[in-house]
């Protein structure tokens, strides 16, 4: 006999009603009656019901099977309204592959314990979802990028000079040298911006961030984009044209995922170009009410980001910071030094999830900001040759893959919207 090997996945969305098929997975749960044993089983796809019927061929294994064990699984596929997902596979044979012993989430399933063994708790189905899902905000930013003409390239992840600033440098040894670990992309971006224009790069950046938030890991996915011959607008639009894009073909993708993991589908179908934009001044104005000590030149906080973003209850635009608070390669008003050529996307609940600006494009204003910031000019020559030979104006942004889909998630913390966290007291296995 031809028995079709499917996934759980087809059995639910009903292609194989009434047929005799055979399925691969673990167990996900089991419950033991006196005529009847059920069994959740779970593949990639999906968790199906299955039951064994004391009378049948099937029961000795799975009386035998236990959560988490491995295995094959024959039987008539049948709808139930009773069954999760309406679905249930009457089992007809079982096969043990690997026998599991006593899992441990099954006992203990607090938060700190399945922290500890999250080599067995990307299994459930919470971070099973959530992986498809950032597979997805992947590729569909990858979509984006390719359809506006962007090429992707691969930077470095070990250099020699801070990007965002030595408190947040992660050194290493790289045989008798002292190097870094990249904070962002940004800096080899520029460079390749002179050979192949528009640029983008989806890797890891470090940050050494002792602060324990819901928003920060040590080791996070940066979505970097550069481009010339460009400005703010064209950088703003950008920006809510690839948050437009990932959020409403999330919306229609992944309608399983997110109903699954009980997220707002209808939040991200609003997500709509263009976006509100206020300036950063406008924003200390709005803040003063709720934070009488802010005052103009200082940087929001995430206190103070998470009530503004409260306030417009979707996706908008803080830009024109003041300089002061800025990397020394962004961009200032040449009427208005004070002020930088700056923008940050912010969402609710969690605040900036992006920043991008205009990048300084001339040398000697480079390097004057520079050493206003204690920076030693030598350390960048490569960085200012870039403003010798054909220097063009140009923009660029890096979106925080993590926080993105921690918002679109409405996951509690960060940690969760990535397999493997990195935090001060994280990083087993
Ligand atoms: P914050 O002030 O919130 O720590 P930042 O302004 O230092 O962030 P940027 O240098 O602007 O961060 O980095 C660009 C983007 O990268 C941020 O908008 C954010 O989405 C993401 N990001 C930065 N640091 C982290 C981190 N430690 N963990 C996760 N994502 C981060
Ligand atoms: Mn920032």
């Amino acid at each position: 006999m031809c028995m079709a090997l499917v996934k759980i996945r087809e059995i639910l969305d009903g292609r194989w009603e009434n047929q005799t098929v055979s399925v691969r997975g673990w167990v996900y749960r089991k419950r033991e009656g006196k005529e009847l044993i059920f069994l959740l089983l779970r593949d990639s796809t999906g968790v199906i019901q299955c039951t064994a019927k004391k009378a049948s061929a099937a029961w000795s294994e799975a009386e035998r099977v236990t959560i988490e064990s491995s295995l094959t699984l024959e039987g008539m596929a049948k709808q139930d309204k009773r069954a999760p997902g309406g679905y249930e596979i009457a089992a007809e044979a079982v096969s043990i592959i690997g026998l599991a012993e006593v899992f441990p989430i099954a006992k203990d399933k607090s938060e700190e314990f399945i922290r500890d063994i999250r080599h067995l708790w990307l299994r459930s189905r919470k971070m099973n979802l959530v992986m498809k899902v950032r597979a997805e905000v992947l590729e569909f930013s990858r979509e984006y990028f390719k359809r506006k003409g962007f090429t992707e390239v691969s930077p470095p992840m070990f250099i020699s000079a801070a990007v965002e600033g030595g408190s947040t440098l992660f050194g290493l040894k790289y045989f008798d040298q002292d190097l870094y670990l990249t904070q962002s992309s940004q800096l080899y971006l520029e460079i390749l911006i002179y050979s192949l224009e528009q640029v983008y790069c989806i890797a890891p950046s470090f940050r050494a961030e002792k602060s324990r938030t819901i928003r920060h890991l040590t080791e996070y996915w940066h979505i970097e984009g550069e481009w010339p011959f460009a400005d703010m607008n064209d950088l703003i639009r950008f920006e809510e044209g690839l948050m437009e894009h990932v959020c409403q073909r999330v919306a229609e993708n992944c309608q399983k995922e997110l109903q699954e993991l009980g997220a707002d589908i209808s939040k991200l179908k609003a997500v709509k170009a263009p976006f509100p934009r206020i300036t950063y001044t406008e924003a200390v104005e709005r803040l003063k009410a709720k934070n009488p000590a802010l005052k103009w030149g200082d940087d929001l906080g995430y206190e103070d980001e998470k009530v503004l973003a409260e306030e417009f209850g979707k996706p908008f635009f803080v830009y024109d910071y003041p300089t002061a608070i800025k990397a020394f390669y962004c961009k200032t008003y040449r009427d208005r030094p004070e002020i930088a050529l700056s923008v940050d996307l912010m969402v609710p609940r969690i605040g900036e999830v992006s920043t991008g600006g205009a990048r300084e494009e001339d040398k000697d204003m480079l390097i004057k900001r520079m050493k206003e910031q204690g920076l030693k000019p030598e350390d960048y020559e490569w960085y200012l040759d870039l403003r010798r030979y054909g220097t063009v104006p140009h923009v660029g942004f890096g979106l925080g893959l993590e926080r993105l889909l921690t918002w679109m998630l409405d996951l509690d913390n960060i940690i969760d919207s990535i397999p493997f966290p990195r935090t001060t007291r994280r990083f087993y296995p």
